[in-house]
């Protein structure tokens, strides 16, 4: 990643988000903190940049479309482009097979899904001007059909994610369509998009519950979101390697 590159993190007012943010800033990116509450984004970013030197937070809802058409034309009227995109933004609600209703469903879709389009289509553009374009979708290694069908221990409570885990195996379909899109096409064929599994990770998402730290949860999201030109594309990523979808 150049020193001075501008990244965007959906939802990073905390949890892995504004880890996310504190790192890419660490390695010498501006960050637009985005958070779908201007209070808490202002009180995130200034905890992490009391100055505001190098991350300045953004108001963000990923479901409300004007919201996103409003961060758009501000990046295209003070910067023109953008040149890392992390698609973090994401909702949880426990509930057994049994229990789960549309409503949770479309709730979890809405913005872990619709919500990553949204961003990405209004953001588009501004990444097709960027000389390295990065987006990373944070996904979840309870997304994989491979691991799931295999029967691995995903940690968690398994019994209580249906509607999230098929949320996140759409938001990886989603990094391989897109990925597959971009290739074909001159314009976008710059681009490097990768799914990234934080791993279970300890965040107000699950209570805090979780062995993992914000710390470590951000590393495959970072490590994607500052890959080498020579880095890959259209995959799903932990902290080790490349997972099965
Ligand atoms: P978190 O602490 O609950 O953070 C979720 C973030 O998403 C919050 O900033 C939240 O904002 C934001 N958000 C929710 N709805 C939004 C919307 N409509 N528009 C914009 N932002 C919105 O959870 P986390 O664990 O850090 O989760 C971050 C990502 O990692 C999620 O995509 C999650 O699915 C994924 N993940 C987490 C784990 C884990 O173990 N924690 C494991 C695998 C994947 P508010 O503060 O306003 O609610």
């Amino acid at each position: 990643m150049k020193p001075g590159a501008l990244a965007l993190v959906t939802g990073a007012n905390r949890g892995i988000g504004l880890e996310t943010a504190r790192q890419l800033a660490q390695r010498g990116a501006v960050v637009l903190l985005g958070s779908r509450d201007a209070v808490r984004g202002e009180a995130a970013a200034r905890s992490l940049d009391p100055d505001g030197a190098r991350i300045l937070p953004v108001a963000l809802d990923v479901t409300d479309t004007r919201s996103v058409a409003a961060l758009a034309k501000r990046l295209e009227r003070d910067h023109g482009r953008l040149d890392v995109l992390v698609n973090n933004a994401g909702v949880f609600v426990g509930a057994t097979a049994a229990d789960t209703t549309a409503e949770v469903t479309r709730d979890i879709l809405a913005v872990n899904v619709v919500g990553a389009v949204a961003v990405m289509h209004a953001m588009l553009p501004l990444l097709r001007r960027s000389s390295a374009p990065r987006v990373v979708n944070v996904s979840s290694t309870t997304a994989s059909f491979g691991l799931t069908s295999s029967g691995a221990d995903l940690a968690g409570d398994a019994s209580v994610r249906l509607a999230y885990t098929a949320s996140k195996a759409a938001l990886n379909m989603l990094t391989v369509q897109y990925d597959r899109a971009f290739r074909q096409d001159p314009d976008l064929a710059h681009i490097k998009i990768n799914s990234a599994s934080p791993g279970w990770t300890a965040t107000g998402m699950n209570g805090f519950r979780a062995p993992r730290t914000v710390r470590e949860g951000a590393r495959a999201v970072v490590t994607l979101a500052t890959l080498p030109d020579e880095g890959p594309s259209g995959g799903f990523f932990d902290e080790h390697g490349q997972l099965v979808w």
